[in-house]
């Protein structure tokens, strides 16, 4: 089919065996890929295996829009079977990989076994080596991808770990270009008990589309529409972090392990103080939005700030300076440990120092704590190795309560909203695919934007429209979601796009329901997977029902149980689930995954 290169890398590490399969065109129709792909062959692939042994497998795929000239089209997705929720878990990237992955003709690669080494894949079109990487094992991500650069040239693709990846810490992430991550649950620790630092990409054919000529002139409309928004010059200032400030005007902000919504020292490091600190500007391939700002952190090196990643290392653990939590970040990034889950992480530390469950004293805000923390947590060793499985594994180490404030879902971590008084994001982190994240349906802005404080059954459906879009389409596709949130890039786009690219209309009817059938596998995953797995799993953490906020315009609200519990119903009814949240047969069925049906029976 065009747009696609029809095949699938498998390397098997533990006999260093390479082979070529070609992707069937039932494949592409059903699941579009990234996402999409990850999950069909975790299912079909990957069943009751531990994840950090050689039986599971690490998956890198991309989608039909990816590498395209197109807006902000750099992305792939990584997947497994994640060691830190035991479900599915994946993560998008921007990275030059997903350029390169597409030029080498692959719409997906398949990391499977153990090498008995430390090693790296290279790909050179054809050419397909396993190489040793004694040398890089150790190094953090910053080096190693200089030393990879070093040796492949700048002109490539590469994914790598960190130490944290290495020494398996549930929440690793995969790495790429000094700044840009993926795949928060777990999915570097996938890659460290595989015994791979990396994967270099070198690509050097075309993507053979439909209509290349047409193609090229609709992706330049695009940019040039993105760049005449209203908000796109506010954008390229503040990027991520302009929501800083509208976070904790709307009590939202993550303050001191989330207790809090607004952070008394907001104004010292919000999106105006990075338009003063800005010292550049980063991001990923394909895009004109580039997101990733560039500041002098508190170590006078380079650090690059985005608003979950400030928010999670900078309030939620009573960090009041920019530069500080810069530093925390660059150095999360040089471990490849996930920014959201090592917020989290460090707040949950901090409150159980304060409420005298561990003897340490690790007070709010404390720089030097936060910076040796990140070390030990990287090393898996001292205080760190009490989170290094995640904050769920910890609070059920401690107990004494701390399972009410271990913030998470399904064991993955929240990401930087808080929640108290935003019941459709409270169901949004509920009932995402891969645990607490904000990607598949971030509700919050139209939650607050429109009747903020009701739980009715309008928001319910409206949260299943943006998981579609978000969960189902973008991360298929595989194309950042950004243009259409932050800019309102129209998202009549897409379906044009795709019909240039490989020559066939899809509707947005078409693309919900292949949306629909990539988050029901996910879910059928779950259960598959997870023998307890049902409607317990789909509640966010009990602070936001038991605990209202002290301060700010939200002052002593919260989530409304019983009200929650009307919601879930109505999300599992709208989907087609029955009330434990497993998907009927006859759900299932509609979506052509009979045999899927029959297995989850
Ligand atoms: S908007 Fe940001 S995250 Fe999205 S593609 Fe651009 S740089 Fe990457």
């Amino acid at each position: 089919m065009n747009g696609y290169g029809d095949r699938l890398l498998r390397v098997d590490l533990s006999i260093g065996k390479i082979s070529k399969e070609t992707i069937s065109d039932s494949m592409k129709s059903d699941f579009l890929g990234g996402r999409g792909f990850a999950v069909k062959i975790l299912w079909d692939e990957v069943k009751n295996v531990d994840p950090l042994s050689d039986k599971n497998k690490l998956i890198f795929a991309v989608g039909p829009l990816s590498g395209q000239l197109l807006p902000s089209a750099g992305k792939m997705v990584v997947a497994s079977k994640s060691p830190l929720t035991g479900g599915y878990g994946d993560g998008n990237i921007g990275t030059m990989a997903s350029v390169h992955l597409k030029k080498a003709g692959y719409d997906a690669v398949v990391l499977e076994g153990k090498s008995p080494k430390p090693c790296y894949v290279l790909i050179e079109d054809e050419n397909i080596q396993i190489l040793d990487a004694s040398d890089l094992w150790g190094k953090n991500s910053f080096e190693a991808q200089d030393l990879l650069e070093k040796k492949h040239g700048k002109n490539s693709g590469v994914l790598l770990i960190g130490p944290g990846g290495e020494n398996l810490i549930r929440f690793a992430t995969v790495m790429s270009q000094k700044g840009r991550a993926g795949g928060r649950p777990g999915m570097g620790a996938v890659m460290g008990s595989k015994n791979v630092k990396a994967l270099v990409i070198k690509g050097t054919g075309n993507v053979s589309n439909f209509d290349d000529a047409r193609l090229r002139d609709l992706g330049k409309k695009g940019y040039d529409e993105i760049k005449g928004k209203e908000n796109y010059e506010f954008w390229m200032k503040q990027g991520t972090m302009q929501a800083f400030e509208w976070s904790n005007e709307n009590g939202c902000l993550p303050t001191y392990n989330f207790r809090e919504g607004v952070f008394e020292f907001s104004k010292e490091m919000d999106g105006y103080v990075v338009e003063k600190l800005h010292a550049g500007r980063k991001g990923c391939p394909m895009c004109n939005m580039q997101c990733g700002h560039i500041i002098k952190d508190a170590s006078d090196q380079q650090a690059e700030l985005d608003y979950e990643n400030i928010g999670m290392l900078g309030p939620n653990i009573g960090i009041r300076s920019l530069p500080q939590a810069g530093t925390l970040n660059r150095l999360a990034d040089e471990w490849g440990l996930d920014t959201i889950s090592l917020g989290s992480s460090i707040g949950f530390l901090m409150e159980a120092s304060e409420k005298g469950l561990i003897p340490e004293k690790v007070p709010w805000g404390d720089f030097e704590w936060a910076q040796k923390l990140i070390v030990e947590i990287g090393k898996g060793e001292g205080l760190g190795k009490l989170v290094s499985q995640g904050v769920k594994a910890a609070a059920e180490k401690i107990g004494k309560g701390s399972e009410k404030w271990a913030m998470h879902v399904k064991g993955l971590e929240a990401s930087a909203y808080n929640c108290h008084a935003c019941p459709g994001m409270a169901l949004a982190f509920g009932t995402c695919s891969i645990g607490a994240h904000h990607k598949d349906a971030w509700i919050i802005a139209w939650e607050i934007a429109t009747d903020r404080f009701s739980y009715d059954k309008r928001k319910v459906e409206k949260l299943i429209e943006f998981q579609r879009v978000r969960g189902g389409f973008f991360e298929s596709a595989t194309v950042c979601r950004l243009p259409w949130v932050e800019v309102s890039f129209g998202l009549h786009w897409y379906p044009v796009y795709l019909e240039a690219i490989t020559g066939e209309k899809r509707s947005w009817e078409d693309l919900y329901q292949m949306g629909d059938r990539v988050l029901n596998l996910i879910r059928a995953y779950w259960k598959r997977e997870v023998p307890s797995f049902g409607r317990k799993w789909d509640y966010p953490p009990d602070r936001w029902f038991e605990e209202p906020q002290s301060e700010g315009k939200v002052k002593g609200m919260k989530v409304d149980r019983e009200k929650y519990e009307q919601m879930l119903s109505w999300y599992y009814e709208l989907r087609g689930w029955d009330q434990n949240g497993i998907p009927t047969r006859e759900t299932l069925e509609n979506l052509g995954l009979k045999e899927v049906a029959r297995e989850i029976g």
